[in-house]
């Protein structure tokens, strides 16, 4: 994982990707159904790109 993200869904810049969608995009971990590392890296993929 990289140490700085833009959120797609709000424009964001977060360092804590996950902690960031608990506590702005809830439906978003919601709508993730399993917890596992795997899903969550595909959530991190998806809704944030690399801000270098
Ligand atoms: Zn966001």
């Amino acid at each position: 994982m990289f140490g700085k993200a833009r959120c797609k869904i709000c424009g964001d810049t977060v360092r804590l990707v996950l902690k960031h969608l608990n506590d702005k995009h809830p439906e978003v971990m919601a709508g993730s159904g399993s917890k596992s590392r795997e899903s969550m890296d595909k959530l991190v993929k998806k809704y944030f790109e690399e801000d270098e």
